[in-house]
């Protein structure tokens, strides 16, 4: 951690308020995120819940900086402005395939740390490390479409976590993978979160990863909801149907 961020860490990583997006149509544009006020403390590990269609991604692309809301604030008082998130503070697991496809692995691992400013020595060491910690260094060399489904997605997480970033954003990062890959995944980014301070927050609808989150954040036809009790009552409510995790 340099002087800056020692200076910058007791500030929040993110504040936003009253954020919506809404898309033109023909007729009545559509609404798909309502409203959504929050705030992210360094260190936080957040599950944000919903359904499909309740507005996570589109909030998770807003607060990664990706996406612009069309009203409501928006600031990254720890990180830095919205020009400077990527690559660098911000680190995000997307819910599609992102890997590009002329290179491999290892270079799609390292680029964002090439574009960071790192040496090429220095990237693909990095790059090495987060394939290691994800069991994935028999694939450095591969091509993307020489991937399955759920490799393609650990090698998108090895690329977050070989940043080490402060922020950590993840849509739906364990839906293309089995059980128990998806339970290493999750532990490998509550580990990292863990080990360096950043904070977490993965979109899901999978009660298993939600319960290892300290925060769980509800949304619903666009409306965040912040407040712990009634995420924790929609957790006991569905008990029943988690007890195999
Ligand atoms: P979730 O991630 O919870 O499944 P999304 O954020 O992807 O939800 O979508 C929320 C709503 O916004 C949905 O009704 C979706 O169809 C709509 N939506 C998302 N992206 C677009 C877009 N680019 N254009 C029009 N509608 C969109
Ligand atoms: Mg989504």
């Amino acid at each position: 951690m340099n002087t800056n961020s020692k200076r910058q860490s007791a500030l929040p990583v993110l504040t936003c308020t009253d954020l919506r997006r809404t898309y033109p149509t023909a007729g009545e544009p559509i609404v798909a995120l309502a409203h959504a006020t929050c705030v992210v403390e360094r260190g936080q590990q957040i599950a944000l819940m919903g359904p499909s269609g309740s507005g996570k991604s589109t909030l998770l692309h807003i607060l990664a900086g990706i996406d612009q809301p069309s009203s409501g604030s928006i600031s990254w008082p720890a990180l830095g402005d919205a020009s400077s998130l990527r690559p660098g503070p911000v680190g995000v697991v997307f819910q599609s395939p992102s890997l590009l496809a002329p290179l491999n692995v290892v270079e799609n691992v390292a680029l964002p740390l090439l574009l960071s400013g790192c040496s090429d020595s220095k990237a693909t060491q990095r790059a090495l490390e987060a394939l290691a910690l994800l069991e994935l260094n028999h694939l450095a060399n591969k091509l993307p479409e020489e991937l399955s489904g759920g490799q393609a997605q650990r090698v998108a997480i090895a690329r977050v976590l070989a940043s080490d970033p402060q922020l950590m954003l993840a849509d739906e990062p364990t839906g293309q993978l089995d059980h128990e890959s998806g339970a290493h995944v999750i532990d490998m980014l509550i580990a990292a979160s863990d080990a360096s301070g950043a904070a977490l927050i993965i979109n899901t609808h999978d009660l298993c990863v939600a319960q290892r989150l300290a925060i769980r954040w509800a949304m619903h036809d666009g409306v965040l909801t912040t407040d712990d009790h009634s995420s924790h009552a929609s957790i006991d409510h569905t008990a029943g149907s988690s007890a195999s995790c």
